[in-house]
C-alpha cells in the first residue's frame, strides 16, 4: 500500500466509481481501503436505488427544501443547492441513455424520503 500509485479511501459508490474510472488505464496501480471489516459494508449497500430528479410541477427550490429536510440537519446547503439545480438535468441525460438502450426510466410515487413531489426515478 505504501507504493500505491492511487489510494482510494472507501468502498462505497464514490470509491468504486473512482476506482473503475481510474482502472481504464490498465497500468495504473490502485489500492482501495475501508474501515469496515466487510468491504461491502457501506451506505451504498443499503441504498434503495432511487435517483432524485424533478417532477412535472416541481421546482429547484422545492427539491432543495426536500433535500435539506431529508438530511435532518446534517445536509450541506451548498451541496443540496448543486443537487437541486444540476441533478435533474443529469438524471434526464442518464434516462435518455437508458431509453436509447431499450429500457425505460419512470417517475415513481412520492414515497421516497419526505418528497412533496413525484421525482424519484
Ligand atoms: C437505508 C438507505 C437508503 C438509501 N437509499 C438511497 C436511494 O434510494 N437513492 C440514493 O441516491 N441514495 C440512497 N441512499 C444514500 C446512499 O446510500 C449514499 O448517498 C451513497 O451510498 C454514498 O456513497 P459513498 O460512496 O459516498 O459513501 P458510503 O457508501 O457510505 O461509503 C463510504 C466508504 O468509506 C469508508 N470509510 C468511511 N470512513 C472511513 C475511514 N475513516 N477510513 C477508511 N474508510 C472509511 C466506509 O467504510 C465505506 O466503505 C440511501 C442510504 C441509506 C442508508
Amino acid at each position: 500500500m505504501a507504493n500505491a500509485e492511487v489510494l482510494i479511501i472507501g468502498c462505497g459508490i464514490a470509491g468504486a466509481t473512482a476506482a473503475l474510472r481510474l482502472a481504464r488505464n490498465p497500468d495504473r496501480q490502485i489500492t482501495i481501503i475501508t474501515r469496515a471489516s466487510d468491504a461491502h459494508e457501506s451506505n451504498t449497500r443499503y441504498a434503495q436505488g432511487g435517483i432524485i430528479g424533478r417532477g412535472p410541477s416541481d421546482t429547484a427550490e422545492l427539491l432543495f427544501e426536500d433535500i435539506v429536510a431529508a438530511g435532518a440537519g446534517v445536509t450541506s446547503p451548498k451541496a443540496a443547492r448543486i443537487l437541486a439545480d444540476e441533478g435533474p438535468q443529469l438524471l434526464n441525460e442518464v434516462l435518455e441513455r437508458i431509453a436509447s438502450s431499450d429500457r425505460q426510466g419512470v417517475l415513481a410515487e412520492p414515497e421516497h424520503f419526505v418528497e412533496a413531489q413525484r421525482r424519484a426515478a
